[in-house]
């Protein structure tokens, strides 16, 4: 059976181009529901063990400096099917890919620069989360 949560950061390049807002917006009228919310910097090291999955990949040292560029908006999400129906509100990775209407449409620049994260599978869900926010903070 899917879980119900996610797990999702609003990158550095959304931070910065002020599309927050913008951006919750269309999480809530996609039917999530916020249940930990947290406005935070990443260092280096946290961006590297969070990606950590992605160490062989050609382009990790650049995920690592972009995603401890700036800010970013950390949240777990509430919804049924939560990861596969954030995964489709996000879109493609790569934005020019990305369906009509995704956030990922709407608000990315490039593949590297994509606007948000969503978690790719209900354990990875928990484990991102519990990255950001401890048991008590989450109730
Ligand atoms: P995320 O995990 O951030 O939600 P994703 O699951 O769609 O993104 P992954 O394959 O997990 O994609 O890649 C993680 C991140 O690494 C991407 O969001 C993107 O910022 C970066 N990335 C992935 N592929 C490339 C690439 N070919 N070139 C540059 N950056 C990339
Ligand atoms: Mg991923």
């Amino acid at each position: 059976m899917s879980g119900n949560r996610t797990f999702t950061m609003i990158k550095p390049d959304a931070v910065e181009k002020n599309y927050i807002g913008a951006i919750l917006e269309k999480i809530n009228a996609a039917g999530f529901k916020i249940v930990a919310m947290k406005y935070t910097r990443l260092s280096k090291a946290d961006a590297g063990e969070f990606y950590a999955v992605h160490k062989e990949r050609p382009f990790y040292s650049d995920l690592v400096d972009y995603m401890s560029d700036g800010p970013i908006v950390a949240a777990i999400l509430e919804k049924d099917n939560a990861v596969a129906d954030f995964r489709e509100l996000i879109g493609a990775t790569n934005p020019e890919e990305a369906a009509e209407g995704t956030i990922r449409k709407l608000y990315a620049e490039s593949i590297s620069a994509n606007a948000v994260h969503g978690s790719d599978s209900d354990e990875n869900a928990q484990i991102e989360g519990n990255f950001f926010f401890s048991q008590l903070e989450r109730h």
